[in-house]
């Protein structure tokens, strides 16, 4: 847990935000500035900076991640036509909040490679 990190307060409840899944390991919610017509942000409870600081032993926490993501999708009817989930690591790859996160974005075609 960080004292100031912005997920880490959302994670506790001391910031809002439109709130999809919470359970005591994960919290699934909007993105604020939503880059498709679905953008959901999964994120564990406990503070990780970035994906570089996982360990051995994240294995499950990162598969919840993973799978929620999966349910979300499945649930607001983005199975079928398909969905993409991004985790950003550090700013070379756009990471601009440093509490790991799933991008989950749905709801429109996608280009590949992203930019
Ligand atoms: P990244 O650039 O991969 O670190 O993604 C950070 C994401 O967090 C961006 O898509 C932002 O729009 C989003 N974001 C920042 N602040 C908030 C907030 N208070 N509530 C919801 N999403 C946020
Ligand atoms: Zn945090």
């Amino acid at each position: 847990m960080a004292d100031d990190c912005l997920f880490c307060k959302i994670a506790r409840g001391e910031i809002p935000a439109k709130v999809l899944y919470r359970d005591d390991e994960v919290v699934a919610f909007e993105d604020i500035n939503p880059q498709a017509p679905f953008h959901v942000l999964v994120i564990p409870c406990r503070h990780i900076s970035t994906l570089n600081d996982a360990e051995d032993g994240d294995e499950g926490l990162l598969g919840r991640l993973v799978l929620c993501a999966a349910r979300l999708a499945r649930e607001h009817g983005h199975a079928a036509d398909g969905y993409r989930t991004v985790f950003n690591c550090n700013r070379g790859a756009g990471q601009t909040v440093f509490h790991i996160h799933l991008h989950l974005l749905g709801g429109r075609s996608m280009d590949w490679p992203p930019g």
